[in-house]
């Protein structure tokens, strides 16, 4: 199973509870900020996606979109 993620970065609060909650560490703060002043969330190594979806769940403000595929 292969996920892809995406991260609307005008929702993200730049908490951080994606980048922890990610077991593969697929998930970084964006050195640029969103127009709320948040470094914001962005995935990388993408390819890495699992589609597990724990980023999504942890995500208090809905910011995060998992999509899963077959391989
Ligand atoms: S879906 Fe799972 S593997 Fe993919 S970025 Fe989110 S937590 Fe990481
Ligand atoms: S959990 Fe949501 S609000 Fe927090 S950093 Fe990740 S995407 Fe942004």
């Amino acid at each position: 199973m292969k996920g892809k993620i995406t991260i609307d970065k005008e929702l993200c609060k730049g908490c951080g509870y994606c980048i922890t909650a990610c077991p593969k560490g697929l998930i970084a703060f964006n050195e640029e900020f969103n127009s709320m002043g948040y470094h914001y969330a962005i995935p990388v190594n993408s390819d890495e996606c699992n589609g597990c979806g724990l980023c999504a769940v942890v995500c208090p403000d809905i910011a995060v979109e998992v999509w899963k595929a077959e391989d």
